[in-house]
């Protein structure tokens, strides 16, 4: 018989007996009320032929666990209440495996290959996991029985994990499960009558019943903790509650949070407090920014009824202002101001010596936790060539104090977008490279189009679908080769600046050799804890994701810090539901939540609500009426998915949705408060207004207007 022919067969099998059961209600013998009313016929027939009782409960287990029928529960009740503990338990444990480790294989002989070659690729991961913890994640499965039990063996069968593997796991990670049911079952056996139910033998057990999820958690807690540890010796005492990495956004937070807690907490920075935020990110590339719009009103003199639009300005001075706003934000992230609050900062590189041990400067600090927080640098894309020039990214950036002439901007993200902007308004020759269809692609592409247009406005050169190849030089002048639609497109360039992504710093300070584990996309991998594979050491901000933003990498520090500090008690697992960032190109774009794209790709239902910010007086005033509110709500209900806002100080309009969002609160109550006159604000109340117009009550405003025409008389 062809492997074929066996597969039919046992399909048309199990689908009959499948079939059998529901089409003749045989569940109605797997009650507890049926099984209660036969208690007592049970009990006799057992007394009368022990060992065939025993044999068919046994093989009905067998078969209900292994066709994945309903019921397995309640059988193992029973079995307490009528063979008793011992030879339940014995009978339970060995018929559940048998069954479950059937199910397993009939899942493998099935599916597996079917799945394993339509999606092997996607499944190595997977399939590379087992193969290295799957016993232990079974054993934690089983005791904790997160998903139904038939999933279990159904999805387990698709794996590579053998099958003597399954059954012995199975059979011991079961057992604790089983001793509670089947004691649950001994106690339900000895009911009575109705007083019976509140004897303290039955309320023991069913409290056990519902706690057993709760003991066997903390088990595997435990267990997982000795296994992260195992070959490394704990230190008797400690000298810290905690050892912050990296005094960036995350790190700051996290250690002024533990000192605000009366924790004591070492802070480590190699470089210059702050990170990447103050020094090298939002700080300088704002006030870049700010310079470069005041560039852009001059030159838009006559939109304000002005009849001369000219600045005298020097790239240098520019520069040096950028680096005078960073040094006049410096002292917020200061040492001095640190250990004011009762922060211990060390200036040197941190190396992870062990789970509890962190060493800087020669000195070893023992900590009960460690957070590591130690950031992102911009990656290099491998283009050949590229090493040969003295490309610029976001660390380098600010020491340029020559206009950069023609400039090569790679990337159309975030980071990319602002820059291109920027350095164009104070007079470089930018030209803006994307790979992909379209600039700043996590947005709709009305936004992306929007903003290209007013870049190309601007005298911006933007090449979207270029895949940079090569840079090489041409009769003595840089040049970037770029693949487009198969032809190669040459843009000669004095100056690249490399803006496609951030890599987390991940390595060089000890994470290998104690051996964090390491995400697919290159970031330290934590649970929703924020801890890593050790349950002392937490991850926070870019070194984590999956956001790059000040904000997240703050947001994350609380929850880490918390989590480190007091999760023997209580943890909170991070709560990413509402997460806003802006983009701060001219004009500005902002969202939280859902985008129209995402919303469509997600399947979620959703409606779209706009209103133009060309109709908004403040906005008419300014001379900045353009742009648009886009407000994405639940069909029906004025309960905000998302909320994507394109203009003049976007980022800081959408701070009352990301209020609304968090809070639960809809489009109702935007609009029913009061907006002050006249503010960019206002276009979020006449967004809810567009939403409310759209849902206006037609028969009941007809039936309004009728009684008004009665009144009239
Ligand atoms: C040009 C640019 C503009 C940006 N604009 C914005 C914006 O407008 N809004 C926004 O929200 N985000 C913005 N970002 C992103 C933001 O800067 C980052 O998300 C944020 O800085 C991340 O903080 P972090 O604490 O994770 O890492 P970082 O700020 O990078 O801090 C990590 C620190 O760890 C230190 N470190 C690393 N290894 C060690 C070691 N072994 N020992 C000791 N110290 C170590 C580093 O020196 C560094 O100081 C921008 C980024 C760039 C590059």
């Amino acid at each position: 018989m062809t492997a074929r022919y066996a597969k039919i067969i046992l399909v048309a099998t199990i689908v009959l007996l499948i079939v059998a059961f529901f089409a003749f209600d045989l569940h109605r013998f797997l009650t507890l009320e049926y099984l209660k009313d036969r208690q007592q016929a049970f009990a006799d027939f057992y007394t009368a032929n022990r060992i065939l009782t025993i044999f068919i409960y046994f093989v009905t287990y067998v078969v209900v666990t292994a066709l994945s029928l309903p019921g397995a529960a309640v059988m193992t009740l029973a079995g307490g209440a009528l063979l008793g503990f011992w030879v339940a338990l014995i009978t339970v444990s060995f018929a559940s495996t048998i069954g479950a480790t059937l199910a397993f294989l009939a899942s493998r002989f099935l599916l597996r290959d079917w799945v394993q070659g339509k999606f092997g690729d996607k499944l190595k991961a997977i399939n590379e996991g087992v193969e290295r913890e799957g016993s232990f994640y079974l054993f934690t499965l089983r005791l904790v029985p997160l998903f139904p039990f038939f999933v279990i063996n159904l999805v387990m069968g698709l794996t590579p994990m053998r099958a003597l593997t399954y059954y012995l796991v199975s059979q011991v990670g079961m057992l604790p499960g089983t001793a509670v049911y089947v004691n649950a079952g001994t106690q339900l056996g000895q009911i009575e009558n109705a007083s019976g139910i509140l004897s303290p033998g039955i309320i023991f057990s069913f409290v056990l019943l519902g706690i057993f999820p709760l003991i066997a958690k903390r088990i595997i807690d435990v267990v997982k903790r000795r296994k992260a540890f195992s070959g490394w010796d704990r230190p008797k005492r400690f000298d810290y509650n905690v050892v912050v990495i990296g005094a960036g956004s995350g790190g700051l937070v996290s250690a002024y949070i533990a000192a605000a807690v009366k924790a004591k907490v070492a802070l480590i920075e190699k470089d210059k407090m702050g990170g990447d935020c103050l020094n090298t990110g939002c700080v300088p590339s704002k006030a870049l920014i700010r310079s470069a719009k005041m560039l852009s009103y001059a030159r838009r003199a006559g939109d304000f009824g002005l009849k001369t639009g000219q600045f005298e300005y020097d790239f240098a001075q520019v520069m040096e202002r950028v680096q005078g706003v960073v040094e006049k934000v410096e002292p917020h992230d200061s040492i001095e101001r640190y250990t004011g609050l009762g922060v211990e900062c060390h200036t040197g590189s941190a190396w992870i010596k062990s789970p509890w041990e962190v060493e800087v400067n020669g000195a070893t600090l023992t900590t009960k936790n460690i957070i590591i927080a130690t950031g992102a640098k911009p990656f290099i894309p491998p283009i050949k060539g590229i090493e040969q020039v003295d490309y610029l990214t976001s660390d380098n950036l600010w020491d340029i104090r020559e206009n950069p002439g023609r400039l090569v901007i790679l990337g159309g993200g975030p980071i990319g977008s602002e820059m291109t902007q920027a350095m164009a308004r104070l007079g470089a020759e930018v030209t803006q490279v994307e790979m992909l269809p379209r600039i700043m692609s996590r947005e709709d592409p009305e936004v992306s189009d929007f903003i290209q247009c007013q870049f190309e406005q601007e005298g911006i050169r933007v090449l979207t679908g270029h895949a940079a190849r090569e840079v090489t030089k041409e009769n003595g002048e840089n040049v970037l080769l770029c693949e487009f639609e198969g032809e190669m497109v040459s843009v000669p360039f004095d100056k690249i600046l490399i803006a496609v992504g951030r890599k987390p710093n991940v390595t060089g300070f000890g994470l290998e050799k104690l051996g964090v584990a390491v995400s697919d996309r290159g970031t330290v991998a934590v649970d929703p804890l924020l801890r890593t594979n050790f349950p002392n050491i937490f991850a926070v901000g870019d070194v984590a994701g999956p956001f790059q933003f000040t904000h997240t990498a703050s947001h994350m520090a609380w929850y880490a810090t918390v989590n480190a500090l007091f999760g023997g008690l209580k943890s909170f697992k991070v709560d990413y539901s509402v997460i806003p960032w802006a983009t701060f190109t001219d004009p500005e774009v902002a969202r939280v939540g859902l985008s129209e794209d995402e919303a469509k790709a997600a399947g979620i239902p959703y409606e779209v609500t706009r209103y133009g910010i060309d109709d908004l007086d403040r906005a008419i005033a300014d001379s900045e009426d353009h742009g648009w509110v886009k407000v994405l709500t639940k069909p029906g209900s004025d309960k905000l998915l998302g909320a994507t806002i394109v203009g003049s100080h976007a980022g800081d309009l959408l701070a009352e949705y990301v209020l609304a969002m968090k809070h639960g609160l809809g489009l109702n109550k935007i609009l029913g408060t009061i907006h002050t006159y006249p503010t960019m604000s206002e276009a979020n109340k006449a967004a809810a207004g567009e939403w409310k117009k759209a849902h206006a009550p037609e028969k009941l405003l007809a039936w309004v207007e009728k009684f008004h025409s009665w009144r009239r008389g």
